[in-house]
């Protein structure tokens, strides 16, 4: 994991992050997901300076690991000097070599943060989940940590005042906010009395915002007025300029929007897709009125004015 340098704002990594949401839900499945549907607790994961460095490391990790499903993995955690905060072995387990960087001798109260990424790098390895590429692989790694409810400890490891600022992992703290709240949305939690960064929970309101945006887009129906109007004329542009090749999104879908329209003309009936809320994977819809979708990888029930 990364040390924390200049801290970079906004959602530079969305479509990534969408696509480790998806990803993860194809490689666990709803019903696994239920597995981790409460977040690892303050408390269980909470380091004051004066705790023993090792005693207390071994309990925080022991904690992750209970959140993040892995009962026969067991965590060596060691301090030395690196460049990196954090890095795991990558090995056949039941061990797993974990450092972390000498700084966390001093700052023990975000040796949960380093620990949760860490450890969800074993996860990946084992579920055999990865993305291509380094950056790709770490965005996907933040993602999951957090999607899985051990991810909230590293937004709320990011401080700013004054003099310095400290941030850990790969997503900006505004991407983290989104994770966190998509999470919360999909398992009905709160996380926002957890945090101790006043940064860290203004960029969670941040992402929330996002969030609850995904699911009022066009054609929900708990879109807003200006989205349906767009959506009607695209529509009647989509009706009128078929037939558009099947498996084509229609051109006049313009780049950003987040729905396409698909076949229309003689032959095949207009269908609209559009990303489901939860989970990002898209979803087909006859265009015909008032539809009633379930999203078939999350379930989750959709309803559409199309
Ligand atoms: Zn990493
Ligand atoms: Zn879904």
């Amino acid at each position: 994991m990364a040390n924390g340098s200049e801290v970079v704002h906004g959602y530079p990594h969305l479509d990534t992050v969408r696509a480790a949401i998806t990803a993860l839900y194809r490689r666990l499945t709803q019903e696994g997901l239920y597995a981790y549907a409460v977040s690892v607790a303050a408390a269980d994961v909470a380091f004051a300076d004066d705790d023993d460095l090792h005693l207390g490391t071994q309990r925080v990790a022991h904690a992750l690991v209970q959140q993040l499903r892995l009962p026969d993995a067991r965590m060596i955690v060691s301090f030395r000097e690196m460049t990196h905060a954090a890095s795991v072995e990558l090995a056949a387990g039941p061990e797993y070599f974990i450092e972390l960087n000498d700084r966390f001798r001093t700052h023990r109260r975000d040796i949960g943060a380093a620990l949760a990424h860490e450890i969800t790098h074993v996860l990946l390895h084992r579920l055999g989940l990865s993305f291509p590429g380094t950056r790709d692989n770490e965005i996907l790694t933040d993602t999951v940590t957090t999607y899985l409810g051990a991810g909230w400890l590293l937004l709320d490891a990011y401080r700013e005042d004054g003099v310095s600022s400290q941030k850990l992992g790969y997503l900006t703290p505004e991407e983290f906010g989104y994770v966190l709240a998509k999470r919360a949305l999909a398992f009905g939690e709160d996380p926002s009395p957890w945090f101790t960064s006043p940064q860290g929970y203004g960029a969670y309101t941040d992402g929330r915002a996002l969030a609850l945006r995904d699911g009022r887009q066009p054609p929900l129906t708990a879109a807003g007025w200006a989205g349906r109007h767009r959506y009607a004329k695209d529509r009647r542009h989509a009706q009128d300029h078929g037939p558009v090749a099947p498996g084509t999104s229609d051109p006049s879908a313009g780049p950003g929007l987040p729905y396409a329209f698909e076949g229309g003309g003689r032959d095949a009936a207009l269908r609209v897709s559009f990303p489901c809320p939860t989970c990002r994977q898209r979803i087909r819809v006859p265009v015909r009125g008032r539809v009633r979708a379930r999203c078939g990888l999350c379930r989750t029930v959709l309803e559409c004015d199309t």
